[in-house]
C-alpha cells in the first residue's frame, strides 16, 4: 500500500543502516503476538460517566521519527533500556468512547481503509464491544492526521456515522483548508493535506468548529493543546471529583515524552511548541492527579503522571475487572 510514502522511505532508509543497529538477541526480549488477537475495549468509569476505550488497531512506524532533537544513540539507547525495539515502533490508536446523559462521544475516528492494513478496526471494535456506532452523538477531531480523520468517510465516501454532531477545532479547520497549502508542503506532506481536506469535506459531514474552553456535552470540554499540529486540541472530562485528559497527540509516546519532554519527534509540526504543549500537560496532570489516555500509549493507554525530578514517568491505571 504505497499510500504513505514518508515510511516507506524511511524503511528504506532503515533496512540499508540495519547492521548498524544490529542488537545482542538477549536485548530484544519482546513477546511474541497472541494467536487469535486480544479483546480491543476497555472499560472504567470517571465519576457518573461511563467510559469506553476501543481500539482502531495498531500500525509500526520506524524509530528514527522519535526524539529528532536528541542524538540519535541516545534515543536507541533509551528505547533498548525500556525494552522497546529500538528500530521499530508500535504505535497503539486508543479512542475514548464516553455515555453521559443522553450523549455518546467518541474521540477521532481512526483511520479508515486508506492507512495502514493493520488499522482501521474502529468500527467493529465498537460493535464487539456492544457499543452502536451509529447511536454515537458527538464526534470529536483532536487533529486532521490520518490515523485521527480518515476514518470519518465510508467506502462511498459519506459520513461513517451520518447522523452525528462533528466538532473540529476552528485552528485546525483553518489550517489543513487555507488556499493552496498542498503546493506549499513538501512532497511528502501532500497526502497529508489531500487526506485531510478529503476527509474534512466528506458528504454528510457538518462541522461545528470550536475554540479553547468549548463544551461539547456537560462535563466534556475542549481545550488547545497546539504544536503537533497547529489547532491541535484535546478532551477533558469531568465528573464528580474525578477527571482524564484524552492528550490525542499532544503527546504520543508513554516512555519518551515522560523521560524526555523536551525530545520532539518528525511528525509534530512545529516542535518547540509541542514540546511547550507537552511541559504544561505534564505539569497539570502531575500537579492536579488527573488521569490521562495517549491515543498512541500502549493500550488501553489510561493512567497518571508521576513526577521524577525534572521528568515524569507513565503509571498506567489498574486493571479492574
Ligand atoms: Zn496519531
Amino acid at each position: 500500500m504505497p499510500l504513505f510514502k514518508p515510511t516507506r522511505r524511511e524503511i528504506l532508509t532503515l533496512a540499508a543502516t540495519a547492521p548498524a543497529f544490529a542488537m545482542p538477541v538477549a536485548a530484544r526480549a519482546s513477546l511474541g503476538r497472541p494467536e487469535g488477537g486480544n479483546p480491543a475495549h476497555f472499560r472504567f468509569s470517571v465519576g457518573d460517566a461511563r467510559v469506553t476505550i476501543v481500539s482502531d488497531g495498531w500500525f509500526s512506524l520506524p524509530t528514527t521519527g522519535l526524539g529528532i532533537n536528541a542524538p540519535r544513540e541516545e534515543v536507541e539507547a533509551f528505547l533498548a533500556s525500556n525494552f522497546l525495539s529500538p528500530e521499530q515502533g508500535y504505535s497503539h490508536t486508543n479512542h475514548l468512547y464516553i455515555e453521559t446523559g443522553d450523549a455518546r462521544v467518541l474521540v477521532d475516528v481512526g483511520s479508515g481503509s486508506r492507512f495502514f492494513d493493520t488499522a482501521g478496526q474502529l468500527i467493529s471494535n465498537l460493535d464487539a464491544a456492544g457499543i452502536d456506532p451509529y447511536g454515537v452523538t458527538h464526534v470529536v477531531i483532536t487533529h486532521a492526521h490520518p490515523d485521527h480523520v480518515w476514518g470519518i468517510r465510508d467506502d462511498f465516501d459519506e459520513a461513517i456515522i451520518p447522523d452525528a454532531e462533528y466538532i473540529l477545532g476552528e485552528a485546525e479547520h483553518a489550517h489543513w483548508m487555507q488556499d493552496g497549502l498542498v503546493n506549499r508542503v513538501s512532497a511528502e506532506d501532500q497526502q497529508f493535506v489531500v487526506g485531510a481536506v478529503n476527509s474534512i469535506e466528506t458528504e454528510g459531514v457538518d462541522w461545528t468548529l470550536v475554540s479553547d474552553g468549548y463544551e461539547v456535552v456537560p462535563g466534556v470540554t475542549l481545550f488547545d493543546t497546539p504544536g503537533h499540529t497547529p489547532g491541535h486540541m484535546s478532551v477533558r472530562v469531568d465528573s464528580g471529583d474525578s477527571s482524564l485528559i484524552a492528550l490525542g497527540d499532544a503527546m504520543s509516546h508513554a516512555y519518551t515524552n515522560f523521560a524526555h519532554p523536551e525530545w520532539f519527534n518528525g511528525f509534530d509540526s512545529d516542535g518547540e511548541q509541542t514540546v511547550a504543549t507537552r511541559k504544561r500537560l505534564l505539569d497539570m496532570a502531575a500537579t492536579d492527579r488527573i488521569a490521562v489516555l495517549g491515543y498512541h500509549f500502549p493500550f488501553p493507554g489510561v493512567g497518571h503522571v508521576k513526577r521524577e525530578g525534572d521528568a515524569y514517568r507513565f503509571v498506567p491505571a489498574l486493571w479492574q475487572f
